[in-house]
Formats: C-alpha cells, structure tokens, sequence
C-alpha cells in the first residue's frame, strides 16, 4: 500500500538535505566497507570478542577479518535494503583455499567478531564458509560463535577432552574444528548435544569452573560489543529483559 506523504514539499526538501550527509564519514564507510569495516577500530577500542571474550588485542588478526580486507580481496558485488543509498550489504566469493568458490551475503560485523575473532580465526574465508554454513541450517552466528568460543576455552582448561568432543579438537584458531562444531551443533550429534542450548547450559553440564568463562546475558550470548570497553551498553545488557 502506498504510504501518504502529508506535505510532499517538505519532504523531498528534507531528501535533498540528508543526500550530502549520506556521503559523509560513517555513511561513507559503511558503504565502503559495510559493517564489518569497524573490526579493526572495535580491537583498537578494546571492543571486540576475542578468545572468549578473554584477551585485549588481535590486531594482525582483526586487519585479515576486516570489512577492508574483505574490500580488497573477495567482495564482488554490494546491497541495499529497499531504497537506502548506502548500500551496507555485501557479496563476497572465497577467491582460495579450501572453501574457494563460494558465494554468499558477507559476513556482518558480529559474525566476523563471533565466528572470526572470539575464535582466534583469522581467516576471512573462514568465516565467510562458517557464516553460510550458520545460514543454510538456521543458526545465529552471534550465539553460535559465543558457545563455540566458550567450548575452546573449556577445551584448553581441560574441562572437556577429546571424550567429550567425538575427536574434534577445538583449539584456538582451529578453522576445521569451528566447522565441524557448526555441523554438530545444527543436527544436534557429539557435541553438537552439549553445545546446542547455549552458554549457560553448557556451563551447567561442564560444570567445576565453566561458568567463569561463560559469557552470557541472562542465558543469551552478548554480541559483539565489550561493556569494559562502552560502559553504557553495560547497562543495555543489565536491563534487558532477555539479555
Ligand atoms: S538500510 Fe540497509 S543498506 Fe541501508 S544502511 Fe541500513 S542495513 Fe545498510
């Protein structure tokens, strides 16, 4: 249905207005680069996930995940949402390695953090194959990069085993081993069965010190966004009603 536009005069005015501001600064950047064009900023900022939430720097890393990175290398084509002039949205296709060929939506910003730096994987087309994997079976890769992150650490404690993961080693950066678990995860087998409902009860099963390094918020994995390092989205988390 056709929305109506009370006084048509001062609306178009007000489009002339906001255009040139559409070319400017963040507007800018995000057209350039998408969201995914802050990773490098958020590290430096101390406000991206990264190794469970757990350690302040990967700045070698966040370069190889960045929305410029991804400008430079396997974008192909960008999107819009209706008639925004922006254009945020990207496409990008895997030029090599293992996952090379694929096409799909890029990698937002949470998800390059998630799947990306809170993983310690600094491989884009990593993430670009986790990201369509997240995709195709229906799973957020906010929580899906937060659980994942919270079973490397629980790994690395020696709070789980190779028992408990089926053989999968999930060691910090291990890109096969962030695949596998998304498979598992999604048709619920190995640890897929351990993982599968999230953070906290992960946390609940593994128990002895998990819940130290189980990041989450009233049950919900955060997304991308430190408190320590923005103190007012302390207090977005804190009053949420679902985390
Ligand atoms: S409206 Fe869509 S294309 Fe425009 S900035 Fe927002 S998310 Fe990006």
């Amino acid at each position: 249905k056709e929305v109506e536009v009370a006084n048509e005069n001062l609306i178009r005015d007000l489009m002339k207005r906001i255009a040139p501001l559409m070319k400017e600064d963040i507007a800018r950047a995000l057209k350039q680069f998408g969201t995914s064009g802050g990773v490098e900023y958020c590290e430096h900022i101390g406000n991206l996930p990264i190794k469970n939430w757990y350690q302040g720097n990967f700045k070698e890393g966040a370069k190889r995940i960045s929305g410029q990175a991804m400008a430079n290398t396997i974008l192909t084509n960008r999107y819009h949402c209706g008639r925004c002039v922006i254009n945020c949205g990207r496409v990008v296709k895997a030029v090599d390695g293992p996952y090379k060929g694929i096409e799909i939506g890029g990698p937002e910003y949470e998800t390059i953090a998630l799947l990306g730096s809170n993983c310690l994987i600094n491989d884009l087309s990593v993430v670009v194959k986790a990201n369509e994997l997240c995709n195709r079976y229906g799973l957020d890769t906010i929580s899906t990069g937060g659980v994942i992150g919270f079973a490397m650490e629980a790994y690395e404690r020696g709070l789980i085993t190779k028992k408990d993961t089926g053989g999968i080693k999930p060691t910090w950066g291990n890109s096969s081993a962030l695949i596998e678990m998304i498979h598992c995860i999604a048709q619920r087998k190995g640890l897929g069965e351990l993982l599968g409902n999230g953070v906290r009860q992960a946390a609940d099963i593994v128990g002895g010190a998990a819940h130290e390094f189980a990041i989450h918020v009233k049950g919900l994995e955060p997304p991308a966004h430190d408190p320590r390092a923005r103190f007012s989205i302390a207090l977005g988390y804190a009053t949420s009603n679902r985390g």
